[in-house]
């Protein structure tokens, strides 16, 4: 593996999660199929019809959807398939996934994969100074509960300690504008030469470029195939070892 090096000392690194620090897959092939499994059970320890006035959290989750879907069991586990199945973005659906997956991760039964070569090098950066943040299109809220439960040769870590700052689109912006990285470094007062942006996504990485941010395409196994025009981009990285910083 070849090492990259850069022309001035890096003090800052930005990452990405899925495709960069953790696998692609992960969402898709495990944390959508946890709720789909977890969620019957749960749907039939509430009381029906639902009422907004509920002490319980989950009954509070799902009162936000109309009184027609949450008048019975059935017409709320159809409504909720319904919604998974043709891939909604909806807000009440987010928030009791949100729900679902914390339980899940607090029992002990999800655990988040951060890749060995990303544990050790948010170890390695911390420990020599340098701040590391996270820029991701998922909530803080997730960011942070996924870094709270790392599987370490299957025990949970928590390696929150190791970041320095948290980023999403509420509060920098969508990922493929080039003001939400400008966004960014504003706020982690560092200059763009000695900050480094690693992510998957080429888009992501020419917008981190526009802001003249050291950036790098990270390639993992499950991510999308890179083009001739991405690879014309940036160099790659297909581990954070190479990283001389
Ligand atoms: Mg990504």
């Amino acid at each position: 593996m070849a090492s990259i090096q850069f022309s001035t000392p890096i003090n800052a690194i930005i990452l990405d999660i899925e495709g960069t620090i953790a696998p692609i897959t992960f969402v898709k092939d495990v944390l959508f199929p946890y709720f789909l499994k977890t969620v019957p059970k749960t749907l039939s320890q509430l009381k029906y019809p639902i009422s907004s006035s509920s002490q319980d959290p989950i009954e509070l989750i799902v009162s936000n959807f109309s009184e027609t879907i949450t008048q019975s069991q059935e017409s709320l586990t159809n409504h909720i398939n319904d919604l998974v199945s043709k891939d909604i973005k909806d807000s009440t659906l987010k928030s009791l996934q949100g729900y679902i997956w914390q339980e899940g991760y607090e029992s002990g039964e999800l655990k988040a994969p951060i890749y060995a070569d990303g544990i050790s090098n948010l170890k390695k950066w911390t420990s020599k100074g340098k701040k590391v943040y996270i820029y991701s299109s998922g909530s803080i809220k997730a960011q942070k509960l996924l870094f709270k439960y790392v599987d370490i040769n299957n025990e949970t870590h928590d390696l929150n300690g190791y970041l320095s700052g948290y980023f999403d689109i509420t509060t920098s912006g969508f990922k493929f504008e080039p003001s939400s990285y400008s966004n960014i470094l504003k706020d982690i007062a560092f200059n763009p030469d000695e900050t480094l942006f690693l992510s998957d996504n080429v888009k992501e990485v020419k917008a981190a470029l526009d802001n003249n941010i050291n950036s790098l395409i990270v390639i993992r196994e499950g991510n999308a195939p890179l083009s001739d025009e991405d690879l014309k981009v940036s160099k790659t990285i297909t581990s954070f070892y190479q990283l001389d910083i």
